[in-house]
């Protein structure tokens, strides 16, 4: 059961519940721009939107915000639908284009035109920037400002018709140049652009700016609370005037809330756009990528992020979230449902000289201790095994509690094995091999006299074990704030070198081999894996870290 969302938008919707504005509807809206992949920050907005709505029984549209022609591409739209559904929201028959309503988006400039509410204007863009003024200094009105109605009904249909070149004229709202807010000096409605767009191709060769298209996309689709990050808190002054002007009723309110920053990463497409084309990154879905694909691959759950969402909460003013939070969301899943498994990542021979030599047996090793349903499976044991080399020290420091030559240790479901000898190399000194005893009587674990070990390993059988390439990732920048750190730097300077580590040498045992791409693996020791749902195959197992075993949340 995922919690209610209590937070003030809930307040204002109660409110507006009272007051019946809205006949008692809820009706929200996700309006991303399909001109990237959608990151960890929309699933934010994804979960609040949707949230909100289910929780008033209401509804919640899918709208492409596509009125920017040169970025967008279909691509990114067939992503964003696929991801939204695999966080698990549904928006059932109702999903839009903002570029559906251009026609009626027009209609409405005219409309504002014959009110006396928007012009035709000459000046470059560079020219409207110099009049708009400043903070501290009012603007100053374009010399086309006072042009006829019937000019520019004239003019502004010219431009629809191309015969314009681009850049050349835009439509603007009449409204105040003099206003403390720059947003509302006469900003422009309509700018033209020669660009093929996704949709509707060449049909159009004039778009709509977002801050007129929004408040209109949103009122077309019966939108009631138009909820955005707080960077368009200044906006909406605009916002609503688009909708006063044109005298539509039950118009919908726009609501800010503060975007989710997370540390050691990036939530701007452009800058995520900028690390795929860079080749900085396998694509949009690496595992590296705080993406919702690049999530995905790496592990994460739809219920995880989720989870983590509704821990943030909704807030009013900006902060930055710890990714440890994220990374504990997904432990806390995963410790209720990832089977245990033993792997060997950096694997070093060991052989048990006292163990029978064409021998071999099998121990029953719980899938789950957490769950009670989860059953156990057989894993096969012989007379070599693989431990990880990070086990054993030739000249161990005092507190090292696992293998060192003449030290006993458990190896999990199996023996106490006691260290022997070790084979080098002869030139480089590098170890090859331990060769060790066991006792016989251990089986399980135990051993019959009562004496104790402190250490218990992990170890895959050699003779029944399968290889496998495991990934390992680190946070993809070395530092919390990437490309803020010093002044004049860029994020790309904070770029983690070290941040996959691919390990082509690895023992997994047997039952892997039947790994499912939706299955999700403790390694006993090492952390939580799954298997490369695009490179994994059963002749070349691949699989990826999604995040280690050790906590750093602090509650
Ligand atoms: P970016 O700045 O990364 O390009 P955007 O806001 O331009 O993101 P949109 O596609 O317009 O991207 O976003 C769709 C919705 O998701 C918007 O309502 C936006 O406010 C919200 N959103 C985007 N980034 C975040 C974030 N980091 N936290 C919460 N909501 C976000
Ligand atoms: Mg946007
Ligand atoms: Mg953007």
């Amino acid at each position: 059961e995922e919690k209610l969302l209590s937070n003030f938008i809930q307040d204002i919707i109660d409110k507006d519940m009272e007051e019946n504005t809205y006949g008692g509807r809820v009706h929200t809206r996700f309006p991303p721009e399909p001109n990237g992949y959608l990151h960890v920050g929309h699933a934010k907005s994804i979960c609040l939107n949707f949230g909100i709505a289910a929780q008033n029984k209401g509804k919640t549209n899918l709208r492409f915000d596509d009125t920017n022609p040169s970025k967008e591409d279909t691509e990114y739209v067939e992503s964003i639908m696929e991801d939204v559904r695999w966080l698990g929201f549904d928006w059932e028959d109702r999903m839009f284009y903002a570029s559906d309503y251009f026609e009626q988006l027009y209609d409405y400039a005219v409309e504002l035109i014959k009110n006396g509410k928007a012009y035709v204007c000459d000046l470059s863009s560079e020219e409207i920037r110099q009049y708009r003024g400043t903070l501290t200094e009012p603007g100053k009105n374009s010399p086309y400002r006072d042009r006829s109605i019937e000019e520019n009904i004239d003019l502004f249909t010219r431009m629809r018709n191309g015969e314009f070149p681009d850049g050349s004229k835009v439509l603007r709202a009449k409204i105040d140049m003099a206003s403390p807010n720059l947003n509302m000096r006469d900003p422009v409605l309509y700018r033209i652009l020669r660009a093929t767009h996704h949709r509707t191709k060449d049909k159009w060769c004039i778009y709509p700016m977002y801050d007129y298209a929004h408040p209109l996309s949103d009122y077309i689709e019966g939108i009631t609370h138009s909820i955005c990050t707080l960077e368009f808190e200044d906006h909406r002054p605009l916002y609503d005037w688009c909708l006063n002007e044109l005298n539509l009723k039950s118009a919908p309110k726009q609501i800010e809330f503060a975007r989710l920053n997370l540390n050691y990463t990036i939530t701007s497409k452009r800058k995520l756009l900028e690390l795929v084309k860079g080749g900085y990154v396998r694509g949009w879905d690496d595992p590296r990528m705080p993406t919702i694909s690049g999530l995905r691959r790496r592990g994460y759950t739809p219920e995880a992020i989720r989870d983590f969402c509704s821990r943030i909460g909704v807030a009013k003013a900006d902060s930055t979230v710890d990714i440890g939070l994220l990374e504990h969301c997904i432990r806390e899943d995963l410790n209720k449902r990832a089977t245990r498994v033993m792997a060997v990542l950096r694997p070093l021979k060991v052989i048990i000289d006292n163990y029978p030599d064409d021998y071999e047996e099998e121990f029953a090793a719980e899938n789950n201790p957490e769950d009670p349903n989860a059953g156990s499976r057989m894993v096969p044991f012989s007379k070599v095994i693989y431990i990880e080399r990070d086990d054993f020290m030739e000249d161990p420091p005092k507190k090292f509690f696992r293998l060192s030559p003449g030290n006993e240790v458990r190896l999990k479901h199996a023996y106490f094995i006691k260290c022997e000898s070790v084979v080098k190399d002869e030139k480089t000194g590098e170890i090859i091999e331990l060769h060790v005893s066991y006792d016989p009587a251990t089986r399980g674990g135990n051993a019959p006299d009562g004496r104790k070990v402190k250490g218990t390993l992990h170890w895959v059988s050699a003779k029944h074990g399968i290889n496998a390439e495991v990934r390992l990732y680190e946070s993809l920048f070395t530092v919390p704030n990437p490309g803020e750190e010093k002044e004049g730097m860029d994020y790309k300077d904070n770029l983690n070198p070290d941040s996959l580590e691919v390990l082509t040498d690895c023992k997994l045992e047997p039952s892997l081999k039947n790994a499912d791409s939706k299955g999700r693996y403790q390694f006993l020791r090492i952390g939580y894996f799954c298997a490369d749902f695009r490179d994994f195959s059963n002749e070349r197992p691949v699989f990826n870290r999604i995040v280690g075993l050790k906590d750093s949340w602090a509650k």
